[in-house]
């Protein structure tokens, strides 16, 4: 790697070293080759064109969508010593004056511009006088119309360029590309294949969560109860669930702020910057919300419905944990959302085979609501990443197998909706269910069907909730309209024939992350304090990551501070003294134990792993069960789904030989559809574990 690449890396910015895919991407540009950067939000796509601005003699122009964007990395860039600028609609006339005749004057290295303003024939003139070394592309994806953000001035950017003089290199970067996009790119730019950097889009430190079939209002209440020290965004399709929500979260005392295209540019500029500088802790917003926001200690972001689709989910939960800090990303999913998006995508004046395309990409949004593979492993696949391993935190990987069978409860909602003619919703189904005496359950005399209150020790919202999840896993079809009724789906069915049996995860255990640390807490203090004074954003002083790192490592030294990630030559003029001075107090704690304490489920293996773990190691069945705190019969099906992934098991050690024998004889007399009859008819030493074992067997999945 270029030696002054990794000088300025450190001097300017306090960074070691430059992250996997910077390091090839910044080789690259500074070979003169354009290039194609995907790297995941938080990767650090700006270095890849800050650190070569700084080493080219010229200038480098950065084209970026969005306003806020470049105003947050400017003063960024100024902060650090780095002269630059930018030019867009917000400047006053005089303003832009005054820096047109600075740019002239060479006074910048780097220039942010939005790609309207460099098809203004004037200004684009003035560009071509300047010695322009670099051209960076923010958010290159736009530039795709099978992109999720397509915008047709993307478009003209090649062709400009191609007209400036002096034949500056170029660098494309985005988040989020499929193959497709990743194409339209290149071709548009003409980067060479072989510049494509493709560095991933796995964030390691994001926890990815679904959670269906649960009042999604009481869910994001305890939440951020739960979490009421850390910054998050809760995204919602609508501007009206937006006001609701903000409504709501306001009444329970909640500093929330809001955001959404309904509201006047000032509201907009105000709650955004009170989320920044840490003023409020919940932004609720539409997506209009977050593209330039480059906070990044965002420690949580909620769905509070479904994204259009995984790009656009992928874009906005990424806003978390850009600092890489444990954070979490939650989708509430419920199928109503999916009619809301459909109707989005009806009203939307697109060409016919983009829609067929959006229909595809909804499709693949809600399979991944449904899937109980990796999550993380899931978005991999969409982005034709395979180095995906699974994440062993998400909602799949942390539930461990150990789900219920709720095939008995399934059939009896199924055979009520069959008995209701298929003619109701799912409030008064459930209401059937639990034997309800309400008006209309007698009015429409369904106290007389055969199953109303078969689930009368449930409660009417258990119910509700359990046919939601029936719906999610696509056994329930509710109709088109504003009240829809429920039908059956050939899943059902087939349920109800005893062919398919139903089952049910328990809920996720949630991460908590806890920020509660007294030095941390202190010096995010003095941040707070000093970003009020120079009207910045607290991260821009300090990210969160650089915090915990000196409240771990408490320096006591203007040299042990420098070598805290996040602090460069710059910032210790500016700030070191303010912080060691803030740290003099604590440094009796100096070499304890980490006080900070992250939970960090990346570290947690699943249950069945930690058997197997146990079992390599030649203990009995029974001898964990008992260290483990378990059944015998939890250990088995431990081990048989280690089996399943593929790993080395001798299960049939853990068979009897009768008792083989005897399941054998009653599956020839009652067949082998439903394990619970099987069981019923053999002895109760007969296990569940050898049942499965013989039917297997059967099949020849043995
Ligand atoms: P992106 O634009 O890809 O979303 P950013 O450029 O905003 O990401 O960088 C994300 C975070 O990572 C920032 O806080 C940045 O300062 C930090 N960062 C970038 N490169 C490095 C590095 N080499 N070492 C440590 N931190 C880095």
């Amino acid at each position: 790697m270029n030696a002054k690449a990794v000088q300025f890396l450190k001097q300017y910015f306090g960074y070691e070293m430059f992250r996997k895919g910077q390091n090839d991407i910044v080789e690259k540009v500074l070979e003169g080759k354009h290039t194609l950067g995907i790297m995941p939000t938080g990767g650090g796509k700006s270095i890849c064109y800050q650190v070569p601005a700084l080493i080219y003699t010229g200038i480098t122009i950065v084209v970026s969508p969005l306003i806020s964007l470049m105003k947050d990395q400017v003063d960024g860039l100024n902060q650090l010593g780095i002269t630059s600028t930018y030019i867009n609609s917000s400047l006053s006339i005089s303003e832009l004056n005054e820096r047109l005749d600075n740019m002239r004057n060479g006074e910048y290295k780097l220039i942010y511009v939005a790609p309207e303003r460099l098809e203004d024939e004037r200004f684009f003139r003035l560009l071509n006088e300047m010695p322009i070394s670099l051209v960076a592309i923010d958010e290159a994806h736009c530039l795709s119309q099978w992109g999720h953000d397509f915008r047709p001035s993307y478009l003209k950017i090649s062709s400009l360029i191609r007209r400036l003089q002096t034949n500056p290199v170029v660098l494309a970067l985005t988040a989020t590309a499929t193959p497709q996009v990743r194409e339209d790119i290149c071709r548009h730019l003409h980067i060479e294949d072989e510049n494509t950097i493709v560095n991933g889009a796995r964030r390691e430190n994001l926890s990815l969560q679904v959670v269906k079939g649960q009042d999604k209002l009481s869910y994001v209440l305890q939440y951020l109860k739960k979490h009421q020290a850390s910054s998050g965004i809760i995204y919602a399709s609508t501007r009206k669930v937006v006001d609701q929500l903000y409504e709501k979260l306001t009444e329970k005392g909640i500093a929330v702020g809001r955001y959404h295209a309904g509201l006047t540019d000032q509201e907009r500029a105000k709650y955004q910057n009170d989320f920044i500088r840490d003023n409020i802790t919940v932004m609720v917003a539409t997506n209009a919300f977050g593209m330039g926001i480059d906070k990044s200690n965002v420690r949580f972001v909620l769905h509070y419905n479904l994204p259009r689709n995984i790009e656009a989910y992928y874009q906005e939960a990424g806003r978390a944990g850009r600092d890489g800090e444990e954070s979490e990303c939650v989708l509430l999913f419920a199928p109503d959302d999916i009619r809301i998006q459909k109707f989005l995508i009806e009203q939307s004046d697109i060409e016919e085979t983009r829609r067929t395309n959006e229909y595809k990409k909804l499709q693949q949004m809600v399979d991944y609501c449904h899937t109980e593979s990796c999550l993380q492993q899931y978005i991999g696949q969409y982005f034709a990443d395979d180095e995906f391993e699974k994440c062993n935190k998400c909602t799949n990987c942390l539930d461990d197998g150990e789900t219920t069978d709720v095939t008995r409860e399934a059939q009896m909602v199924f055979s009520t909706i069959k008995r209701m003619r298929e003619k109701f919703g799912k409030t008064i189904v459930a209401q059937v269910l639990v034997g309800s005496e309400s008006k209309k359950v007698k009015d429409f005399k369904l106290d007389q069907l055969s199953t109303y209150g078969l689930l009368k020790t449930w409660t009417g919202k258990n119910v509700s909730q359990f046919i939601d999840y029936l719906t999610a896993e696509q056994f329930l079809k509710p109709s088109e309209g504003n009240f829809p009724t429920l039908r059956l789906t050939e899943k059902a069915v087939a349920v109800l024939k005893g062919e398919l049996q139903v089952y049910r995860k328990e809920k996720v255990q949630h991460v908590t992350i806890e920020e509660n640390n007294e030095i941390f807490e202190s010096l995010r203090k003095l941040r707070k304090e000093i970003a009020d004074q120079e009207k910045v954003p607290p991260y821009l002083i300090f990210s969160d990551k650089t915090l915990r790192e000196m409240s771990r490592t408490i320096p006591a030294s203007t040299e042990e501070l420098l070598v805290v990630n996040g602090v460069g030559r710059q910032k210790l003029e500016k700030y070191g003294a303010k912080f060691l001075d803030a740290l003099v107090p604590f440094q009796d704690q100096k070499g304890e134990t980490p006080i900070i304490k992250t939970k960090k489920t990346s570290s947690k293996v699943p249950s069945h792993l930690v058997t197997y773990e146990m079992y390599e190691q030649g203990i009995t069945v029974n001898e964990m069960a008992e260290k483990r705190e378990c059944t015998r019969e939890t250990i088995l099906s431990h081990l048989e789904k280690c089996y399943d992934e593929g790993k080395e098991v001798d299960l049939r050690q853990f068979v009897n030989e009768r008792h083989e024998q005897l399941i054998e004889e009653v599956i020839a007399s009652i067949g082998a559809e439903r394990l619970k009859p099987i069981k019923e008819n053999l002895p109760d030493e007969v296990t569940y574990f050898e049942i499965r074992y013989v039917i297997n067997k059967r099949i020849g999945q043995i």
